[in-house]
């Protein structure tokens, strides 16, 4: 009766058990004496909706969404939030009630995680890598901020479609190109999901003359913590990001929204470092 009592949080994707958000917001509750837990959801899509209806019966308060699921939750928001969508994804819902709240803090992890290094981002020019939710919101976050984005994909149609979709909301200059195309510019984001598969691939971004083009190299992926354009980045000493700085970001702006408070940022960021240590 007592557990139940606790309040309850977690990360909705499938699978989820890789995810070190449990890490740092646990870590973030238990400093603000906050009587929570974060979990882990891992929840095939056929049982998405039981899940999504048996939330107050399982005191959940509010999860984070991951893959597959950050457009398909949209079906079940109730109120949406206008930057989760413009981005057209939501990575925060809060419940409040029988009301499904939906947020996006990618944009901000991306955007915060990069002025923390390379500063005010205004007439900035980035040059994003991928078409998926994690490059949607990392343009969205460098145009929110006054930045200029050349987008590619492997699809080229995708960075076209995003390409087309932001001109119209924001009033600043975003080209798209075809994979493999060498734009240049003060920062790389690289935003696909290829090392998953291919963590000792090599493609052209990784090559030595193209990174020494960028003040700034920032990676999404934080596994491995140092990927391959990393260390190419790391030996040019570039300014580098790695995408743990997004996960915090993200996840310190998550833990505001639902626990009304500022987030425990340093404790976050330890036992984050500590967990990829
Ligand atoms: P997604 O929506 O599935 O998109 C995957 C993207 O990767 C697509 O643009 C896809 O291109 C591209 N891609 C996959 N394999 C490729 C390959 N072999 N060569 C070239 N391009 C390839 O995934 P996502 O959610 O955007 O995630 C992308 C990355 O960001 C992942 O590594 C994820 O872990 C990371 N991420 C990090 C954070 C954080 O907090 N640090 C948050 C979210 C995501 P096509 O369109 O051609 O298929």
């Amino acid at each position: 009766m007592l557990a139940h009592m606790v309040k309850q949080y977690g990360i909705l994707a499938y699978p989820a058990k890789h995810s070190l958000s449990p890490v740092m917001h646990n870590a973030g509750f238990d400093k603000l004496g906050i009587n929570a837990r974060y979990n882990f959801f891992e929840v095939r899509e056929k049982d998405l909706e039981d899940f999504i209806k048996n939330l107050a019966e399982n005191n959940i308060f509010g999860f984070s969404v991951s893959l597959p699921y950050k457009e398909k939750i949209l079906d079940y928001i109730d109120k949406i939030d206008k930057d989760a969508e413009k981005i057209g994804a939501v990575n925060t819902v809060v419940r409040k009630g029988k009301f499904l709240y939906g947020y996006n803090t990618d944009h901000l992890g991306v955007s915060l995680a990069l002025k923390e290094s390379y500063g005010d981002l205004r007439e900035s020019i980035s040059v994003v890598l991928g078409a998926g939710g994690a490059a949607r919101a990392a343009a969205y976050g460098l145009l929110a901020e006054g930045g200029h984005v050349w987008i590619q994909n492997r699809t080229r149609e995708k960075a076209d479609k995003i390409a087309v979709e932001f001109a119209e909301l924001f009033d600043s200059e975003i080209h798209s190109d075809e994979w493999g195309t060498q734009g240049t510019g003060d920062i790389l984001v690289h935003a696909t999901s290829m090392w998953h598969k291919e963590p000792d691939s090599m493609p052209f971004f990784c090559e030595p003359e193209y990174v020494e083009c960028f003040d700034t190299v920032m990676d999404l992926s934080y596994t491995p913590p140092v990927t391959p354009l990393l260390r190419i980045a790391n030996k040019l000493r570039r300014t580098v990001i790695s995408g743990d700085r997004m996960l915090l970001w993200q996840g310190a702006k998550q833990f505001e929204l639902w626990t009304g408070k500022e987030a425990p940022f340093e404790v976050m960021e330890g036992a984050l470092e500590k967990a990829f240590s």
